[in-house]
C-alpha cells in the first residue's frame, strides 16, 4: 500500500489532493488507515489521566481526525463531481462504515464524560466567546446523536443511523440512474421544432455522450427546463415532463419510495428514541426557527396568496394560449411553456435573445468583481494543477490590501453523465486556526450548465446566473471564514441559516453596473443595453406565484411527511406520528414493510431479539405514494404546479438528513436576506464598503462561533422582518 497517495503526505500545490495520482481502490484502505488513527486519537483524549480541560479535551477534539476529514471530504467531492461504477461500489461499502466511525465517537462514553463534565461547569471555566460557543454546539452534537442514551435505545440508535446512511446512498443512485438512462431523440426537424442553437447545442453534445449523432436529451435539470420552455411539441413536452416527474418511480427494480418509506420510518423511530414526538421536532430543536410551529406560521403567511397569485398566473397563461390557437388548459408540461411566451410579450424578454449576453466566463468575472468591490478580495486564476477533470478551474484567492491568502476556489460548472444533478458549493479543506499545516480553506462550486459544443462560449439563462451567484455566497462563506476551530468553520452554521450568504449573492446579479460591464453580447461584444437590463428587473417577479408554490407545496410536504401538522388539522401541531396514521400517512404495518425489503433485512442478519422486540413500537412506515396525493390534496396543490421535487427524487429529504424537515430552511433564509439587502438599498449603495465589512464580520466570517439571531442582529442591529421577502416576491403590495 505505499504506492497509495492518499496515505503519503500531499506534497501539492496548496496541499491539494493529489487528483492525478487518485485511482477509487485508494479510498478503502486509506479511510481505514486514517479512521484507526483516528480512534487512537480520541482514546488518548478519552483516556487522558489529567482532568478535562477545554483544551486537552475540547480543542482536542476539534483538532483530531484531519486526516480522516481530508479523505472524506475529497471521497465526498468526487463521488458528486466524478463519479464512476468503482467509486459508487466504493461508496455503497464505505458510506456506512464512515456513518458507524462516528457514531463510534458520538457514543464514546469516556470522551462524553469529559464533554459533560466540562459542560456542567463552563461558565466557571473562563472560557472565551468561541470557546463557548464550541463547548455548547458540542455537547447538543453528542446528545443529539445519542450519546445521553442508554442500553438497547443507545444499540438501537446506532443501528437507525447506520441503516440510514446506506438508504441514502440506495436513493441517490437510484435517482441519478434514472437522469442518465433516460433518452430522447430527436431524428427529425419536426422533433427539434422551436429549440433554440443553443438547446440543440447541448443536447448534440449528450447525444455525442451517449455514443450516437444527432440530438439527444437525458433528465438532467439544465436540459429538461429549457426542452419544456421552447419545444413546441406538445406530445414531446408531455413526454419529457411525465419521464422527469417519474424519477425514482420508473424502473420497477430501483423504486425509491419504499427506500424513502422505510427513511421515514427510521427517522420517526430515532426522534422518538430522543424524547421527540415527531422526528421535525426533534429536527426543528437544533435551527435558527426552533419549533414546527414557527416553520409553519411562516409557510402558511405565503401559500394562500401564492396560490392566489398563482391562479391569476394560470389565467392568464390559458389566455395566451388560447390566443394563440392551441388548448385553453395548460397542463404542467405547459406551463414552462406559456409563461416564456407571456414573460416574452410583456416584458419583451426573449431567454434566446438574452442568453448570448450571458457568457460563462465572463458571468465568473462579474462574480469576482463583486466580491472585490465588497470585501476586498481578488480571485486569480492558476493553472497547471491537476484537478480531476479538464473542465474544471483553480483560483487563488487573496487579500487586495495586504496580499494574503483567503483560500483556494475551486470552480467546476459543466453536467456531465457523472455528475450529480444540481448546483452546490462543498469543501475539500474547512478554515480553521487549530490546526498544523494548512490553515485556509479550499472551496469549491458545482453546477450544471449546459456545455457548449465545438468551443464556443457557454451561455447561460439569467436563471443560471443567479445559480451561479447563489452558489458563490455559498463559497464566500466557506472562503471568508475565520475562526479557530473547524467545528464552527465557514457554512457549519445552523440549517436555516446558511442560506442567507448565499440567496444574498443573488442580489448583486441584479446589479446594472455589474450588467452592463459583464454581460455582452457572445458574437458581437455589444454591451447588454439600459433597456434590457430595466425589463430583466421589471421581470424578477414574474411567475413568482408558480415558483413560491411549487417550492413551498415541497417544504410544507416534507413538514407533514416528518410529523408536523397544519394548524386546523384535526392533529394540530404535534401529533404523535403513530396517530397520524389515518390522517394520510397510510403505513403499511411494521411486518410487511420488513417483508417487502426482504434483502435488506436478511442481510441485517445480526439483529438481536431487543431489535425485533423493539420493532413492535416502531412506527409504520408510510405509503410514499398515497401521502404524497392525500397532502397534495389537502394542501390544494394546483395540479398544473404540482410539486417541485416530487418523493421519489426528492434528495434533499432523502440522500441526506440535512434538509429532512427542512426544506423550508430557503424560505426562512430569504426571510433574513430580503431584510438584509434591504440596508444596502436604504444605505443608496448596494456596494457600500461599510455594510459589507459588517456583513462580513457578522456573518461570514463568523461561521457558527455565534448564535444566528446574534449574528443577525450584529449585521442589521434587529430582528429580521417577513414583509421585505413577500414585497419581493410580489406577494403584497409595494415596489
Ligand atoms: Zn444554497
Amino acid at each position: 500500500m505505499e504506492s497509495n497517495p492518499l496515505l503519503q503526505h500531499w506534497e501539492t500545490p496548496y496541499g491539494l489532493p493529489p487528483f492525478d495520482r487518485i485511482r477509487p481502490e485508494h479510498f478503502k484502505p486509506a479511510l481505514d488507515t486514517a479512521m484507526s488513527r483516528h480512534r487512537e486519537e480520541i482514546e488518548t483524549i478519552a483516556g487522558d489521566s489529567a482532568p478535562a480541560t477545554f483544551e486537552n479535551t475540547v480543542a482536542a477534539l476539534d483538532r483530531s481526525g484531519e486526516a480522516m476529514r481530508s479523505v472524506a471530504l475529497l471521497f465526498s467531492n468526487l463521488t458528486a463531481s466524478e463519479t464512476s461504477d468503482e467509486l459508487q461500489a466504493v461508496e455503497r461499502e464505505l458510506a456506512p462504515v464512515i456513518a458507524s466511525h462516528r457514531n463510534w465517537i458520538t457514543l464514546h462514553k469516556g470522551l462524553f464524560a469529559r464533554i459533560d463534565r466540562l459542560y456542567a461547569e463552563r461558565h466557571n471555566l473562563q472560557l472565551g466567546a468561541e470557546q463557548l460557543r464550541l463547548l455548547e454546539r458540542l455537547h447538543l452534537q453528542f446528545v443529539r446523536a445519542g450519546a445521553q442514551l442508554k442500553g438497547e435505545d443507545r444499540t438501537r440508535f446506532a443501528g437507525i443511523t447506520e441503516e440510514l446512511a446506506s438508504l441514502y446512498t440506495d436513493f441517490s443512485q437510484a435517482v441519478l440512474a434514472d437522469e442518465a438512462e433516460f433518452t430522447l431523440r430527436l431524428e427529425t426537424e419536426a422533433d427539434r421544432a422551436g429549440l433554440p442553437e443553443f438547446v440543440l447545442d447541448a443536447a448534440a453534445s449528450v447525444a455525442a455522450e451517449k455514443g450516437f449523432d444527432g440530438y439527444a436529451f437525458n433528465l438532467s435539470p439544465s436540459l429538461v427546463d429549457p426542452f419544456l420552455t421552447y419545444s413546441t411539441r406538445r406530445d414531446l413536452r408531455e413526454k419529457v415532463w411525465k419521464a422527469y416527474k417519474a424519477r425514482g418511480q420508473a424502473n420497477p427494480e430501483r423504486d425509491t419510495r419504499p427506500t424513502a418509506a422505510r427513511i421515514v420510518q427510521l427517522r420517526a423511530e430515532l426522534a422518538r428514541i430522543m424524547g421527540y414526538a415527531t422526528y421535525a421536532e426533534y429536527a426543528l430543536d437544533d435551527r435558527m426557527a426552533k419549533t414546527p410551529a414557527a416553520v409553519l406560521e411562516l409557510l402558511e403567511k405565503v401559500w394562500e396568496p401564492a396560490k392566489a397569485r398563482a391562479a391569476e398566473e394560470q389565467k392568464h397563461l390559458e389566455d395566451a394560449a388560447r390566443t394563440a390557437g392551441a388548448p385553453g388548459t395548460i397542463e404542467g408540461w405547459d406551463w414552462h411553456f406559456w409563461a416564456e411566451r407571456v414573460r416574452r410579450e410583456r416584458y419583451n424578454l426573449d431567454e434566446s435573445e438574452l442568453k448570448p449576453y450571458f457568457q460563462l466566463d465572463r458571468m465568473l468575472e462579474a462574480m469576482f468583481e463583486c466580491a472585490n468591490r465588497l470585501y476586498g478580495i481578488v480571485f486569480t486564476e492558476v493553472h497547471d494543477v491537476p484537478l480531476y477533470h479538464p473542465d474544471v478551474r483553480l483560483f487563488e484567492v487573496r487579500e487586495e490590501a495586504s496580499g494574503g491568502i483567503v483560500g483556494i476556489y475551486i470552480s467546476d460548472n459543466f453536467a456531465r453523465a457523472t455528475k450529480r444533478g444540481g448546483a452546490w458549493m462543498s469543501e475539500y479543506r474547512e478554515q480553521a486556526r487549530n490546526r498544523d499545516g494548512y490553515r485556509y480553506p479550499i472551496i469549491a462550486n458545482n453546477n450544471n450548465f449546459a456545455k457548449a459544443a465545438n468551443g464556443r462560449p457557454t451561455l447561460l439563462s439569467f436563471d443560471n446566473v443567479r445559480t451561479l451567484f447563489h452558489e458563490f455566497g455559498h463559497a464566500l462563506h466557506g472562503l471568508l471564514s475565520d475562526v479557530t476551530y473547524v467545528r464552527l468553520s465557514g457554512t457549519n452554521v445552523l440549517r436555516d441559516f446558511v442560506e442567507l450568504p448565499s440567496q444574498m449573492h443573488e442580489n448583486w446579479a441584479f446589479e446594472p453596473g455589474v450588467l452592463k460591464k459583464h454581460a455582452r453580447h457572445a458574437e458581437t461584444g455589444e454591451p447588454i443595453s439600459d433597456e434590457l437590463i430595466e425589463r430583466i428587473r421589471a421581470a424578477r417577479q414574474f411567475n413568482q406565484g408558480f415558483r413560491t408554490v411549487e417550492y413551498t407545496a415541497c417544504a410544507l410536504v416534507d413538514m407533514a411527511l416528518h410529523g408536523a401538522r397544519a394548524a386546523g388539522d384535526s392533529q394540530g401541531l404535534h401529533g404523535a406520528r403513530g396517530a397520524d396514521t389515518s390522517q394520510g400517512l397510510h403505513g403499511a404495518p411494521a411486518t410487511d414493510t420488513s417483508q417487502g425489503r426482504a434483502g435488506r433485512e436478511e442481510t441485517a442478519g445480526d439483529a438481536t431479539a431487543v431489535d425485533r422486540a423493539r420493532a413492535a413500537d416502531t412506527p409504520p412506515a408510510p405509503d410514499i405514494a398515497a401521502f404524497e396525493k392525500s397532502e397534495c390534496r389537502r394542501l390544494g396543490v394546483p395540479p398544473a404546479i404540482g410539486l417541485r421535487h416530487r418523493l421519489s427524487h426528492f434528495r434533499h429529504l432523502f440522500s441526506t438528513s440535512g434538509y429532512a424537515a427542512g426544506y423550508y430552511v430557503y424560505m426562512w433564509a430569504e426571510v433574513l436576506e430580503a431584510d438584509a439587502f434591504e440596508a444596502f438599498i436604504d444605505s443608496g449603495d448596494v456596494f457600500s464598503r461599510d455594510l459589507a465589512s459588517r456583513f462580513r464580520e457578522c456573518v461570514l466570517s463568523a461561521g457558527d462561533s455565534v448564535d444566528p439571531a446574534e449574528a443577525y442582529r450584529c449585521f442589521r442591529g434587529r430582528d429580521p422582518r417577513l414583509e421585505p421577502m413577500l414585497r419581493k416576491r410580489g406577494l403584497i403590495a409595494g415596489e
